[in-house]
């Protein structure tokens, strides 16, 4: 196996919910006995050729709970996985404990931050329409119900806070600012020292890691936000992957 790490966001890039879902779609995610998350069954299966090919490591704001909640094919499950923003190393599922190490100190210089911004959301809930919690105590979340403004919210409580917020959607997230996607990529890359990086990801909390890859997937949502002169457009999951073997196939013949 060459050392080419490819950096994957998963929902809406490598996987997505059941509101698109489409001909073609397996289930890979189920909360409570629902259908929550779809894959394209063509995806599902190569995914298992792309984990002999490099080291294909999921890069998502999952918390660790809901990132063990997609079934993998067996034998295509990811050695690694980022979780939490950047915040959490799995490997084989278990936690990696120098990364945690790590994440903890940046953590500990928040965590006032956190319980502070985390109190100030909870005292003000229902007039904000908002449902918030820490995640696996490293960053807090809200999701914006309807009649609340995401970024009414995100713009008065960035300005009482050090940690940095980002939003899309209906969801808000409170982050110490070492927890976004380009310093887990950097850590990544420290650790596993790989000759060629690739990331992809659909939306803007992953434009970090896109601009410090060798080659960056973006959907075209913020393929225009993207500073990087290796990058490429893709439309959903199929389109994407097909893409990403013929990179690695190439890159490993090249280096035959
Ligand atoms: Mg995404």
């Amino acid at each position: 196996m060459k050392n080419i790490l490819i950096a994957c966001d998963l929902d809406n890039t490598l996987i997505h919910s059941y509101k698109q879902k489409r001909d073609g779609d397996m289930c890979i995610e189920w909360i409570n006995g629902k259908e929550q998350s779809y894959i394209n069954k063509e995806t599902y299966e190569q995914i298992e050729e792309l984990k002999m090919l490099a080291r294909y490591t999921p890069l998502t704001t999952r918390s660790i709970e809901q990132y063990l909640r997609i079934n993998w094919k067996p034998g295509a499950e990811p050695e690694y996985a980022v979780t939490t923003n950047g915040a959490i190393l799995l490997s084989n599922n278990e936690r990696v404990s120098s990364w945690d190490e790590t994440s903890y100190k940046f953590m500990d210089e928040y965590r006032k931050d956190l319980d502070d911004i985390l109190a100030m959301l909870e005292s003000q809930k229902e007039d904000l329409h908002i449902r918030c919690r820490k995640v696996d105590d490293m960053y807090v979340f809200a999701y914006c119900e309807d009649g609340g403004s995401v970024e009414g919210i995100a713009d008065t409580f960035s300005e009482k806070t050090r940690l940095r917020v980002e939003y899309f959607g209906r969801k808000i997230y409170f982050l110490p600012p070492q927890f976004n996607k380009g310093a887990a990529l950097t850590r990544l890359k420290e650790k596993f020292v790989p000759e060629f990086v690739i990331a992809a990801g659909d939306s803007e909390i992953d434009i970090p890691m896109l601009e410090i890859a060798d080659l960056a997937y973006c959907k075209e949502s913020i393929f225009d936000k993207v500073s990087n002169k290796n990058k490429k457009s893709f439309t959903n999951e199929t389109d994407l992957i097909n893409s990403i073997l013929g990179d690695v196939r190439q890159f490993s013949e090249v280096c035959l």
